[in-house]
């Protein structure tokens, strides 16, 4: 029986309509391993969303009293609303032996990082501008105006795809989930996790 060793924290950023969800939706139920920190949230409910499912979502006071408990791993204000990561999930998908997905900004990224240097990066990115305004227009869950105030804030985003670890672009959707999963796939494959995780079968098939 291979040991449960500690998963892997990924942060998974995007601009806003690149495919992030869509992709990291599908990537969980491809690979059983892989979990999804759902983040806290101040901003409205959109249609078709759920509590507890796409998002906890929050008063402004209660947020910010989670913050004053510590109870957030990062938080962040994204266009106007505020975001956390719950810091008790991800830590017990982690030493479950799971790997957790945090679907962040790139602040939240940058602090993620500082506190947990092992974590992995992906940035995704749409293949073009029109493609982008096009999926957020297609997704019909924002108004015109929210829509434009995330084109003019995924430049800002996208700017910063160089401090992750790998780079996916979001064109051709299977190709870019394959892309993605084989970064989760390969990763649990390094000799770092397996001589810990098959230990036991090691040390038969050595003695
Ligand atoms: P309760 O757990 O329903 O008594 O209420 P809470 O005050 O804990 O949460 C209020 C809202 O925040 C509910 O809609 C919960 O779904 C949501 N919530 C979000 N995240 C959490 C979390 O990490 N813990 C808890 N308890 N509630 C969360
Ligand atoms: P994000 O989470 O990054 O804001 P979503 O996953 O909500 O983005 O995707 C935005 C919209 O684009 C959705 O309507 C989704 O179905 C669509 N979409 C995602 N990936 C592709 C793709 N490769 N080609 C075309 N449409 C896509
Ligand atoms: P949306 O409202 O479209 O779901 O998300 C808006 C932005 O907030 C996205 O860039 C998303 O990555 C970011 N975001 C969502 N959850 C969190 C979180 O917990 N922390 C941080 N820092 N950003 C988040």
């Amino acid at each position: 029986m291979p040991k449960i060793i500690p998963g892997t924290l990924y942060i998974v950023a995007a601009p806003s309509g690149a495919g992030k969800s869509s992709l990291v939706n599908a990537l969980i139920a491809r690979l059983p391993f892989v979990y999804l920190s759902i983040s806290h949230t101040t901003r409205p409910m959109r249609p078709g969303e759920e509590d507890g499912e796409h998002y906890h979502f929050t008063t402004v006071e209660d947020f910010t009293a989670r913050i004053e408990q510590a109870e957030f791993l990062e938080h962040a204000k994204v266009f106007d609303n505020y975001y956390g990561t719950s810091q008790t999930y991800v830590q017990q998908q982690l030493d479950a032996g799971h790997d957790v997905i945090l679907e962040i900004d790139w602040q939240g990224g940058q602090q993620i990082r500082r506190l947990m240097p092992d974590a992995k990066s992906i940035f995704i990115l749409p293949p073009s501008k029109d493609a982008l305004q096009e999926r957020l227009e297609k997704r019909q869950q924002d108004s015109a105006e929210v829509i434009a105030r995330r084109m003019k804030d995924a430049v800002s985003e996208m700017s910063h795809y160089a401090e992750f670890d790998y780079l996916i672009i979001n064109d051709d959707f299977y190709k870019a989930l394959d892309e993605m999963s084989a970064i989760f796939v390969a990763n649990r494959m390094t000799i770092e996790q397996q001589k810990d995780r098959y230990q036991n079968l090691l040390e038969q098939l050595l003695n």
